[in-house]
């Protein structure tokens, strides 16, 4: 399994992209930021999107990615021709009805035609796992204002999670544990620790928050934990908080990364 991060942080800035990880080439988790880190042949690659919520900084370049496809698809070339979000059922009415309505942007699930779009939506059921592109996933809830779910991924007997925006939370790490070949999580760690209400009331965590979910954690020493969804204008204070915890295997993504296994 091969994850690339796009964007890793939780907020938009100069040279910091916002939520979205690259599976495999071809399935994105979230999609905060793809078309702007991606080529457009790259971006032709992609055929699917575990879609966690739908904030709008894990769903904005959906209407951008389907653009992107339209003048292709309009040009009848039939390859990659449409992209399947799959995600929680009151998240797919939410992209209709808020996002994709004519009036926001496009509805690309009907265009260029219904029967053939160029976005289809997929609804998915927590701890019901499905198989795209030969990874076994299986979306988990997690703790945070609006219906959100993690994702626990399968490849070749190898296992990867995705906390996406949590605050603390305890199904997930049961599910951690019980894995017999994990090899790495992403989570949750958005603001400084000054900012501990701020966390709480939008469902997310500090370096101290983070730490006391780790507890729940029992491979914690042995299984590599990387850190997302950093605002950007807290980094070097975040930096700071999280180096001082000298966990080995703990570590911030940056937009480099990509994780292999
Ligand atoms: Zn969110
Ligand atoms: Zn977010």
């Amino acid at each position: 399994m091969k994850i690339k991060v796009l964007g890793c942080y939780g907020g938009q800035l100069l040279g910091f992209h916002l939520t979205s990880f690259l599976v495999n080439d071809s399935i994105l988790l979230d999609a905060g930021s793809p078309t702007e880190a991606l080529s457009l042949e790259e971006q032709h690659s992609i055929r699917h999107i575990c879609l966690s919520h739908t904030h709008l900084d894990h769903i904005k370049d959906i209407a951008f990615l389907a653009d992107n496809r339209s003048l292709k698809r309009l040009g009848g070339t039939k390859a990659n021709r449409s992209i399947t979000i799959h995600s929680l059922p009151e998240n797919l009415e939410t992209l209709k009805e808020h996002f994709l309505n004519n009036s926001i942007w496009p509805d690309f699930t009907i265009i260029p035609s219904a029967d053939d779009p160029i976005l289809k939506l997929a609804p998915i059921e927590s701890e019901v796992s499905f198989e795209i592109d030969g990874v076994t996933i299986t979306p988990i809830m997690v703790n945070h204002p609006v219906p959100c779910t993690g994702f626990l991924l399968d490849q070749d007997g190898m296992q990867f999670i995705y906390t996406a925006d949590t605050g603390a939370t305890d199904r997930i790490w049961e599910i951690a544990n019980a894995q017999t070949n994990l090899q790495g999580i992403i989570m949750d760690c958005s603001f400084p620790n000054a900012y501990q209400h701020l966390a709480d009331i939008s469902g997310h965590l500090t370096p101290n928050g983070m730490i006391k979910e780790l507890e729940k954690f029992e491979a914690l020493s042995d299984v590599p934990v990387y850190l997302y969804h950093m605002k950007p204008e807290s980094l070097n204070i975040m930096t700071a908080e999280v180096e001082k915890l000298k966990l080995p295997h703990l570590r911030m993504l940056t937009q480099v990364d990509e994780l292999l296994f």
